[in-house]
């Protein structure tokens, strides 16, 4: 039983620190002890070796070791694509057989499905262009999304590409390009994750999901099952006429019993929480009209405007070419200018800054409105449709922004988990 409860917590010891370590940047967590242990495992750690190691070895180790280091962190490789698949795969090669047997037609053809499907949308993931921008493409990507005036202003330029940033793009340091309407570069794809191939990343997360708690459930009711037939008092969840030890020793027999089923059961089952996290954070931001490269963005703005850095005045419709209808194929155009300045005054009147009137101090966050937040049916429309027109099509001059506009007026800010 000793032998059981160290795999037990081993298990869980791994799964949460590789919780910690991928997602623990998440804006959601920050300041809290999750945030602060990521940044001992990425940042503090590999510091105090690289001092051991220039004691010891005049940092011969560490050199050769960073070198790899950086290609691994720096430069898109398919290893962790290569252990996710490896993990799915052994895991259904292990836990198959053991149920196959066990269950109807029906459900050999759901299980089929849901073993089949992650693998798809994996494959469509990984090989769908996130939306590289190009200058032979950069017209239609600048036609997807307006400038918001809060988090993407026009005018700048990718240092690296020497090419106009279109709004929401941002360039990926591993891709070494500009990527359109970016939410982060995924080592589970090794590629990022886009305007292209958003929404085959969210059906990944689903069916992943849908796949960790399936094969949980499933194995948890054969290996129920298996252990009723041994002691009929036996259920999940300790009944009160059983101690702790007793149900523990149970499952521990049954888990030994068939340590292929038992094994990837609880494989499954503890991933399965993380899974579901990691998909319902990716529909929240979906929800917010947000990415997780925006989220970071809204975040940092909200610093600057609690310490009084951020202003705003209002922006005619005609204030900037792409705020003309038309000009994108997006239904609203933004309504306010936010700068941020490095002194906490008002901005320098300038003839070439947008806007009209007085500057004024803004505090909060959801004093500003989120252009990119249409309302669920409508975000959703815009990942799961490519260049979906949002009914502009030949109605460029139609009221379709005022529509949208007084729609929006009713609706609470909301911006993402940060
Ligand atoms: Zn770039
Ligand atoms: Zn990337």
């Amino acid at each position: 039983m000793g032998t059981l409860k160290l795999v037990l917590l081993g298990i869980l010891f791994i799964s949460f620190m590789v919780f910690v370590a991928f997602f623990g940047r998440l804006p959601a967590l920050r300041n809290t002890p999750i945030a602060r242990l990521h940044r001992l495992i990425w940042i503090h750690l590999p510091n105090a070796i690289v001092a051991a190691d220039e004691r010891l070895s005049s940092g011969k180790i560490t050199r050769s070791l960073s070198r790899f280091g950086q290609h691994l962190m720096n430069d898109r490789h398919p290893t962790v694509v290569i252990f996710f698949l490896a993990i799915m795969g052994v895991s259904e090669i292990m836990f198959l057989p053991q149920v196959w047997s066990n269950i109807s037609r029906f459900t050999q053809l759901t299980v089929a499905l849901t073993v089949i499907a992650p693998y798809t949308f994996l494959y469509l993931s990984c090989a769908a262009d996130p939306g590289y921008i190009s200058s032979q493409n950069l017209k239609h990507h600048m036609r997807l999304y307006p400038y918001d005036y809060a988090l993407f202003h026009p005018g700048r330029e990718c240092r690296t590409c020497r090419i106009p940033k279109p709004a929401r793009s941002k360039h990926c340091s591993i891709c070494k390009r500009c990527v359109a309407k970016a939410d982060h570069h995924c080592i589970f794809i090794n590629s990022c994750v886009g305007y292209g191939n958003q929404h085959y990343f969210l059906l990944l997360l689903l069916t992943t999901s849908i796949l960790t708690t399936y094969g949980g459930f499933l194995g948890t009711s054969i290996l129920g099952s298996v252990l009723k037939q041994r002691n009929p008092q036996w259920s999940f969840w300790p009944s009160k006429g059983m101690t702790f030890n007793k149900w523990l020793g149970i499952l521990g027999w049954g888990i030994q019993r068939n340590v292929n089923l038992g094994a990837t059961t609880l494989l499954s089952t503890l991933i399965s929480p993380l899974v579901w996290g990691l998909c319902i954070y990716s529909f929240w931001l979906v929800y917010c009209g947000t990415t997780t490269n925006e989220s970071l963005k809204w975040s940092e703005l909200q610093e600057d405007m609690r310490d009084g850095y951020a202003f705003r005045r209002y922006l005619p419709a005609s204030a900037s070419k792409d705020s003309r209808p038309g000009s994108t194929r997006w239904p609203v155009d933004p309504e306010q200018i936010i700068l941020v300045t490095s002194d906490a005054q008002p901005p320098v009147e300038n003839p070439s800054t947008p806007g009209k009137g007085e500057w004024e101090r803004v505090r909060q966050l959801r004093d500003v409105e989120n252009l990119y937040d249409l309302g669920l049916w409508e975000n959703l429309l815009d990942i799961f449709l490519p260049s979906y027109e949002f009914g502009n099509v030949g109605k460029k001059d139609e009221p379709v922004v005022e529509r949208q506009r007084s729609k929006r007026r009713g609706k609470s800010a909301k911006r993402g988990p940060f």
